[in-house]
């Protein structure tokens, strides 16, 4: 008689059921390991039943839009001869001689620290064994780790595939270098700026106030020592949504460290090694640095460095008018600043409808941005506690000194030292981590989410 394996639905969380939103297979077919079988939807999340092993699907058995719960079989498969079938430990799937097997009596308990035995239920929630917030790699666990589930890089792309983990019952492990969590979005990136173009706001409505009847007898009077303490201010507020704490009331076990895959199903962090049965990439991107002649030459700013700022600079170069560099230079624009947006293509926001980038063009000129656009043979020089800027636009040569430089001429990939290669995951250091429609990379066991395998970076 033919061995086919059952495919049960594995631990689902909070939910007691949840509905089957699609059926990806049918009856006779031939699949691969890690296809994906059903989609199962909740109000909070969605998520794929993969076929454990490679064969043919014997016989489905779930219909769309029914409501299942953990454990119901939903797939018979007949696996490939040759093929490993399940892993030790899947609890997701049993291997059975047909006709089916009876359950299993319940298993006697175990020591605490037994491997979990087939069949048993998954722990619902992880308990938490290290949670480091600022803390250094010292507070890490000196035995091996396991998870289910281990995430690289603590951004919005790496805590929400974290959260949802934890979410479906998951134990999860997510790995971030950096002591602040948060990523980009929170330290550098969304929460700042936004935090600026808000105080921008005021100072535009405040100089164009008179044109709806409104005097403002003193004018704008930018206190920018007073918006960046705002921003900071706003910034802390926020920061206990992506902190330590919260992913640990959570599950969640945090290690500060570099990530670096070291093997098909382990990752060492700080001298530890971790083991996965599946990871998520979520490394995130930086600011690329163009080839612009002198540019490595001079102290240039970046999201990195800019949010830091204590002056406002009287005349500040902006080089990129993507949507980053058009939002400071707009803010900067507003605040005070003389600023130049240099751009090398024609217009401004170039992945962008002309129309709506059109908009965005008449309002930066409105608030005083000289536009520099098709801007070509630029090259950028020291110039005492300034940076001198040379370039041709339009067939006009401009030669600019500026009190501080801007770079946001597009965003490269976090893929270095990753151990990328060494687990398979094929890359490219301009377009990021390669992935399928679904996140899955060339490593069936490992996705990656965000910046470092987005197109629209
Ligand atoms: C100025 C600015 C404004 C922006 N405004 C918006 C906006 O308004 N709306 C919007 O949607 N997007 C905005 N973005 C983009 C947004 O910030 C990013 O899309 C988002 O942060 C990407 O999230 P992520 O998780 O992919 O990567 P990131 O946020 O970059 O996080 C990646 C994390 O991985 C960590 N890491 C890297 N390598 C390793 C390693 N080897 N081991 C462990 N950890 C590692 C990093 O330290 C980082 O914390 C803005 C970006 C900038 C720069």
């Amino acid at each position: 008689m033919s061995a086919t394996i059952e495919v049960r639905i594995p631990n689902i969380g909070d939910f007691d059921t949840v509905e089957v939103a699609e059926l990806l297979v049918s009856p006779g077919q031939r699949i691969e390991a890690e296809q994906s079988l059903i989609t199962l939807e909740s109000d909070k999340a969605s998520m794929e039943i993969p076929a454990p092993t490679a064969g043919v699907l014997r016989e489905l058995r779930v219909e769309l839009g029914q409501f299942v719960n953990e454990g119901t079989v939903i797939a018979l498969i007949e696996p490939e001869l040759g093929t490993a079938g399940p892993t030790e430990g899947d609890v997701t799937h049993r291997l059975v001689e047909e006709p089916a097997a009876p359950e299993p009596e319940a298993p006697a308990p175990a020591p605490p620290d037994a491997p979990a035995p087939q069949g048993a239920p998954p722990p619902t929630m992880a308990t938490p064994k290290t949670v480091s917030p600022v803390l250094a790699l010292d507070a890490l666990p000196a035995a091996d780790h396991t998870t289910d589930v281990a995430v690289v890089g603590a951004g919005p792309g790496g805590y929400t595939a974290a959260f949802r983990a934890a979410d479906l019952g998951k134990s999860v492990i997510l790995i971030e270098r950096d002591a602040a969590l948060g990523g980009v979005c929170l330290n550098v990136g969304c929460i700042p700026s936004k935090a600026l173009i808000r105080a921008a706001r005021a100072a535009a409505a405040v100089r164009d106030a008179a044109q709806f009847g409104v005097e403002v007898p003193g004018g704008v009077n930018v206190n920018f020592a007073n918006i960046m303490e705002r921003m900071r201010r706003l910034r802390a507020g926020i920061s206990h949504h992506d902190s330590a704490a919260r992913f640990r009331d959570l599950g969640i076990d945090v290690f500060i460290g570099g990530g670096c895959f070291s093997g098909p199903d382990t990752i060492d962090v700080g001298g530890q090694t971790l083991q996965f049965k599946r990871a998520v990439i979520a490394t995130g991107a930086r600011a690329l640095a163009p080839p612009i002649p002198g540019l490595d030459q001079v102290d240039y700013l970046t999201n990195e460095t800019v949010f830091s700022l204590t002056e406002l600079p009287a005349k500040l170069g902006v080089i990129g008018a993507g949507p980053i560099g058009c939002e400071l230079a707009q803010s900067f624009a507003r605040f005070g600043s003389e600023v130049y947006l240099i751009e090398s293509t024609h217009g401004i926001l170039p992945r962008e409808d002309t129309d709506a980038a059109d908009i965005v063009k008449a309002a930066l000129l409105r608030d005083g941005v000289t536009l520099l656009c098709c801007g070509r043979k630029t090259e950028v020089s020291r110039e005492g506690n300034g940076i001198r800027l040379k370039l041709e636009s339009h067939d006009e040569d401009y030669d600019i000194v500026v009190d501080q430089l801007l770079v946001a001429a597009g965003r490269s990939p976090n893929v270095e030292g990753l151990g990328l290669e060494s687990v398979g995951v094929e890359y490219d250091a301009r377009t990021g981590v390669k992935v399928d429609d679904r996140l899955r990379t060339t490593n069936p066991r490992i996705f990656a989410a965000g910046d470092i395998c987005s197109t629209m970076i």
